[in-house]
């Protein structure tokens, strides 16, 4: 029998190019289908007219599935769904919302729902609102994250022991070694993010994929909890907010610091002293940049080796 994920998205590796928002336009997710993933198209941060236009320019760059991810605070949504319907996506991962609201909907339009989760709870309504999968992100995570700080060595154990249906682990997987771990503790694939922005294909800035490839461990920290929180560089945007923290700063003071549009100066306009930039832990493993199809066939290659280790002397005691 076939992988679970291979065969809900009919793609021929179980590897997830994370929706990101400024980052995942339509060449990046044409270029990890083109490779056997399933590339995503972050629609967060698209104006309709602008989705549009990268749904078109993905089907002709590609003939194999891929996704739109939408974050369900988005404003404009019912106009992002009806484009999604429209050009017939197959696939849609829900995020940062009830999934309860529109996975009927877009089931009936003959969609593959995925919701993204943060915790056995959401989990559970996740299954209950009857999507066909979930990805389950752990703190590790790049950009919005749980309030829980739960890490994905806890969540994928848990989430698999009480879900059926088939797991997406995410957060803090950049490599085969880190797709085959968390495929051991439960998931039937892997969503990879800050990866797939070292790539020439993502529409992050140069400078905000230089930050990728340079990060250390340590670098990034969640942050504005009290807000929506995020896991952040600690760059002097970040440093602005840690002083706000010492001054006691109140969640509408934090509003008001954060103002409108950081990500994108950040991520998108590579200001790196102003905006928001938004990547995960694993970012310190990240050394280059490189093709979105060569990082598939690296992770699947580096995935292979380290499951034939497993007949060796480490292993065996
Ligand atoms: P362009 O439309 O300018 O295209 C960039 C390059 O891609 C051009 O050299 C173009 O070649 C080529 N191209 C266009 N269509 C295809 C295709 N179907 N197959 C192969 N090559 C193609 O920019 P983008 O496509 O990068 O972005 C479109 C818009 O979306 C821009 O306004 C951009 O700012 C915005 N954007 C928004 C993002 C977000 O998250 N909100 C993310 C990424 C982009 P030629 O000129 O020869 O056609
Ligand atoms: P802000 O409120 O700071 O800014 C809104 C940004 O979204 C602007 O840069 C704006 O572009 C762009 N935008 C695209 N479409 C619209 C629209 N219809 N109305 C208003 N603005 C629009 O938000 P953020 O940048 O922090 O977040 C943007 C979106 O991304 C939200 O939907 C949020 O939920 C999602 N998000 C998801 C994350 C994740 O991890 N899944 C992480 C962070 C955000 P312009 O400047 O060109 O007007």
């Amino acid at each position: 029998m076939a992988n679970k994920i291979v065969s809900l998205f009919n793609i021929q590796y179980p590897i997830i190019q994370a929706g990101m928002i400024w980052c995942s336009g339509w060449k990046l997710a044409s270029a990890v289908s083109n490779a056997g993933g399933l590339g995503i198209i972050g629609s967060g941060s698209m104006y309709p007219e602008v989705l549009e236009e990268h749904l078109v320019k993905c089907k002709n760059a590609t003939n194999k599935p891929f996704a739109v991810n939408l974050p369900m605070l988005y404003p404009n949504i019912d106009q992002h769904i009806e484009l999604i319907i429209k050009h017939k996506v197959p696939i849609v991962f829900t995020s940062a919302g009830n999934p309860k609201t529109y996975t009927a909907l877009l089931k009936s339009h003959g969609i593959t729902v995925v919701h993204v989760v943060s915790s056995l709870k959401f989990a559970k309504k996740a299954e209950e609102a009857g999507v066909d999968a979930l990805v389950a992100e752990g703190f590790e995570a790049g950009g919005h994250n749980g309030r829980d700080e739960t890490t994905t060595l806890c969540l994928i154990p848990m989430v698999a022991a009480e879900v059926k249906i088939p797991i997406i682990a995410a957060g803090g997987i950049a490599t085969g070694r880190g797709m085959l771990a968390a495929m051991i503790l439960g998931a039937d694939g892997v969503q990879i993010g800050t990866r797939f922005i070292a790539s020439p294909e993502s529409s992050a800035h140069d400078n905000f994929k230089k930050v990728v490839v340079d990060a250390s461990e340590g670098d990034t920290l969640l942050t504005l909890k009290e807000l929506t929180p995020v896991r952040l560089v600690k760059n002097d945007f970040f440093k602005q907010l840690e002083k706000a923290y010492e001054e006691c700063a109140t969640p509408e003071q934090l509003t008001q610091l954060l103002g409108r549009g950081r990500a994108k100066k950040g991520m998108f306009e590579g200001d790196l002293v102003e905006g928001e930039l938004e990547i995960g832990q694993i970012s310190g493993l990240v050394k280059e940049v490189k093709p979105a199809g060569e990082i598939v066939q690296e992770i699947m290659t580096e995935y292979h080796q380290a499951k034939n280790e497993q007949n060796t002397a480490k292993y065996i005691f």
